[in-house]
Formats: C-alpha cells, structure tokens, sequence
C-alpha cells in the first residue's frame, strides 16, 4: 500500500464519518422542530401567551396566574376577585363582605 493509498482510505474514511454525523444530526433536529411545534400548539397560555413544557405544568400556571380564566365559580359577586378554592372565597366573603354574606345563601 503506498502512502497516497492510505492516505485516500482516510479520506474516505472521514467522509463516510461525516455523513453519518451529518444524518444523525438532522434526525435529531427533526425530531426536536416537531417536539416544539408540538408544545407551541398544546402548551401557549391563552392569556399570557407564555409557552410550557406541558399541558400540566400550564394548567398550573393559569391555576396560580390567571384563577379568574378558569375558576370564575369562586370569583367574588361583589368585587370581582377570584378564588383558587371556595374556602378562600369564604374567608374573603367573611372579611370583607361580612354585611352581604347573609343575602348569599
Ligand atoms: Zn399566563
Ligand atoms: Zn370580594
């Protein structure tokens, strides 16, 4: 075997490695451009149009964030404001609306 012999097996030896880098590399940014898509479509919140990893970590999110979008059930009738548990909105009535408590049952 001469030296150019080895020389062009070399070649051909990291080109072959390369292409092969070259594919893996695009498969994995294939997969990675779908697994976005896929979270910009499922996981934007609606109000803050903020994005999460998962629909359970967004739920928490507008949970904490924004209660009124999806508890509007323990919003206050007489100020507005809403409430992640009817017990806190019970305290609140208590506190703050003690006159009107009596016309909500
Ligand atoms: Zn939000
Ligand atoms: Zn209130």
């Amino acid at each position: 075997m001469t030296d150019i012999d080895e020389l062009h097996n070399k070649i051909l030896y990291l080109e072959d490695r390369l292409n092969k880098i070259n594919e893996s590399q695009q498969q994995k940014q294939q997969h990675q451009s779908k697994k976005e898509s896929h979270i910009f479509d499922k996981c934007e919140c609606p109000t803050c149009h903020k994005t999460f990893a998962n629909k359970y970590v967004l739920k928490t999110h507008i949970e904490q964030r924004h209660p009124k979008n999806e508890r509007t059930r323990f919003e206050c009738q007489h100020c507005h404001k809403a409430f992640l548990s009817p017990y806190y909105l019970k305290y609140h009535l208590e506190r703050l609306h003690p006159e009107t408590k009596k016309d909500e049952n």
